[in-house]
């Protein structure tokens, strides 16, 4: 994919490693961000970035290292990808900030009106922008709340909604996310999760939400629900996907309780899943749909979308924030979304499955560790148990991570029980990277994990 690549300072597209990993300088970095950074900010990989591009990134110390994290499911159009860059060197030359809420600029209707047209549904839609994931959900909230006039919010099992308060009471795991950061705001509301590989087998989609809704039914009151919050494929709950049908079928009860359905698609939109967003492939239309992530090249914007008439249910001034929708985070995000329709980049996270999935499963065949394979486009993951059973093994998974991450390649771990490998290559990745990558996770369970 050289051409979507031909920014002047696009770095090789290679695995190359000069020193070891971290090397000297990544070394002597972390020594400094140790000394001035809150040890309450965690480090997957300590090696210090230079520049990334396509699918690599390259540290301080002159390695190149395979992405198949995509900074969480961001740069799905690479990294300084050249259209968002040019797009981000204009505005930012042009204007940088007024505040959308005091003197609006151009880019910010530009994006509500793309978010119209992407989002599932072809009803009419409006949106309000924000600077993280995060501020989107906590918005989300607000306007449920405020447009249907009650207070429970519904949240399931393994859930990631944010680090902010609301959103930590919305997020299911304790460490390290909530662990003593309490009180939690209250009328949250958690059920169960439709996860196939953990639940009886054989349950469907339809029994799964039957258990979580009747449970809503009997403790909370269908009546009481404003809204009804759910990624349509987990993301640091594990990649969880739940089974055929589930989906539909909580949305069916919201429509039918008079609650909000809403989809949080922060980690599967804009392409991750092979669709634009992760509903369209059951044909689930959300009332309210959060997005940020992948929605702007790397650039923080962050996006709640919805029905009108609950988007325009806040009386004026009930929604904004001082950054929120910049400038430049709008030209990037313009830029994004018409390298995603330019390139398909659906499409290509279609293919990485392709590629993907079939290595993954041959080598859940070699080896007695791996329980469950999973995800959907270029949103892929392993669940690592003890032979023969569903146990997890957390700390099987941290070494096949950091094996890999001394091999150049970036994978990120994730799940309720920390033991799940999960893949978010860059949708723009080249095959070559991409087997080699998977000839390095080989490589590393063949090291750490006896063969069957
Ligand atoms: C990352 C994420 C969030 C939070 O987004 P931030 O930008 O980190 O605040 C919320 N929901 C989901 C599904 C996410 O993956």
């Amino acid at each position: 994919m050289t051409g979507v690549l031909s920014g002047v300072d696009a770095p090789a597209q290679e695995r190359r490693l000069v020193t070891e990993i971290p090397g000297p300088r990544s070394r002597s970095l972390m020594e400094r961000r140790a000394a001035a950074v809150s040890a309450g900010v965690g480090t997957t990989l300590p090696v210090f970035v230079e520049r990334a591009g396509g699918g690599v990134v390259v540290d301080v110390d002159g390695n190149s290292l395979i992405d198949l994290g995509s900074g969480i499911a961001v740069v799905s159009v690479g990294n300084a990808a050249p259209r968002v860059v040019d797009a981000v060197r204009e505005q930012v030359a042009a204007f940088t900030h007024t505040c959308f809420m005091v003197t609006p600029y151009e880019g910010y209707v530009a994006v509500c009106e793309e978010l119209a047209r992407l989002t599932p549904g072809d009803h009419a839609k409006k949106s309000a922008l924000f600077n993280s994931g995060s501020e989107a959900v906590e918005n989300a909230v607000k306007v449920a709340r405020l447009a249907t006039g009650r207070q429970a919010v519904v949240v399931f099992d393994h859930a990631y909604h944010g680090r902010t308060n609301l959103t930590l009471a919305l997020t299911a795991k304790n460490m390290p996310y909530k662990h003593r950061f309490g009180p939690f705001a209250p009328e949250i509301y958690r059920v169960p999760m439709s996860y196939p590989f953990r639940d009886e087998p054989g349950m469907t989609g339809a029994q799964a939400a039957a258990r979580a809704l009747q449970q809503v039914e009997t403790q909370v009151g269908a009546g009481n629900v404003a809204a009804v919050l759910i990624e349509p494929v987990q993301g640091e709950g594990g990649f969880v996907v739940p089974a055929p049908g589930f989906l539909a079928a909580v949305a069916q009860w919201c429509t039918a309780a008079g609650a909000v359905f809403i989809a949080d698609e922060i980690q599967t939109g804009f392409c991750r899943t092979g669709d634009w967003f992760a509903c369209d492939a059951e044909g689930v239309v959300p009332d309210l749909i959060t997005t940020a992530k992948g929605i702007a090249g790397g650039m923080p914007l962050a996006a709640l979308t919805g029905r009108a008439e609950l988007m325009d249910a806040v009386h004026p001034g009930g929604l904004g924030g001082t950054y929120g929708g910049n400038p430049v985070a709008c030209a990037a995000a313009l830029a994004t979304i018409a390298t995603m329709e330019d390139l398909d980049l659906s499409a290509a996270a279609r293919a990485i499955e392709a590629t993907m999935l079939p290595r993954l499963r041959a080598l859940q065949e070699r080896t007695d560790v791996i329980g469950d394979v999973r995800g959907r486009g270029a949103m892929l993951a392993v669940e690592l148990v003890r032979p023969g059973t569903v146990e997890p093994d957390a700390a099987l998974t941290g070494r096949i991570a950091r094996a890999c991450h001394a091999q150049g390649v970036i994978v990120l771990t994730a799940g309720t029980y920390g033991n799940v490998l999960r893949f978010l290559p860059p949708l723009v990745i080249g095959q070559n990277l991409l087997t080699e990558a998977l000839d390095v996770l080989d490589a590393a369970f063949a090291a750490e994990v006896p063969r069957r």
